[in-house]
């Protein structure tokens, strides 16, 4: 499948599950605090290439993979390097720097539900949720036991695997899953001419 058809496909799957997390969150009232990037600061975070395969494109439409693809590879850190902190004193406030673009995680994250052993849902949120919106949390979770509709990790990611199965089984973290995005869809346009319907920008 071409680059452009996988991004496409990857772009509908998450205006699916932005619209299922809407529902959720109005049902839930559960809410991320404004300004708060806690979760992007995490250095274990994990995600596979396909789920920044459109965020790569779009770099690559801009004329910035080279570039980003550099900084990827100089970043000593293992923060995501989109992650823009408000000041490097407080790293926990600060937003993510391409959030139309973000990964599949990115939006699953608090919003979103694993199984566990016995396969019963577990919402998968922060301490930070958990503490300050201790009553919406409990409810949540009460609802979630009584069947109430929430996004599954596992599914979403089925459904991302269907669209490419290596790139979307391939769970690396966050960092070199950019990497490895920017690398596919530069190593697809490096014998192919460049998208007709977008003019090279550099
Ligand atoms: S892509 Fe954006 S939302 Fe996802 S971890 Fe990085 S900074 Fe955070």
């Amino acid at each position: 499948m071409s680059i452009a058809r996988r991004v496409r496909s990857v772009e509908l799957l998450y205006t699916r599950l932005d619209k299922e997390i809407a529902q959720f969150q109005s049902t839930t009232k559960l809410h991320c605090i404004a300004g708060c990037g806690k979760c992007c600061t995490k250095p274990d975070v994990e995600a596979s290439p396909l789920e920044f395969l459109p965020w790569a494109y779009h770099q690559f439409l801009q004329g910035r993979a080279l570039e980003a693809l550099d900084r990827l590879k100089r970043s000593p850190s293992s923060v995501c390097i989109l992650y823009s902190p408000l000041s490097l004193g407080d790293m926990g406030k600060g937003k993510c720097s391409e959030y139309a673009h973000r990964g599949l995680i990115c939006r699953l994250f608090g919003y979103g539900a694993g199984r566990d052993k016995i396969g019963q849902l577990r919402l998968a949120t922060c301490n930070i949720i958990k503490e300050n919106q201790k009553d919406s949390y409990q409810d949540t979770v009460n609802a979630i036991n009584n069947g109430l509709s929430i996004p599954i990790f596992s599914d979403q990611y089925k459904r991302l695997a269907q669209i490419d199965f290596k790139l979307g089984n391939t769970i690396v973290p966050i960092n070199k899953a950019l990497q490895m995005a920017l690398e596919e869809v530069l190593h697809y346009y490096a014998y192919r001419p460049f998208p007709s319907k977008f003019k090279r920008s550099a």
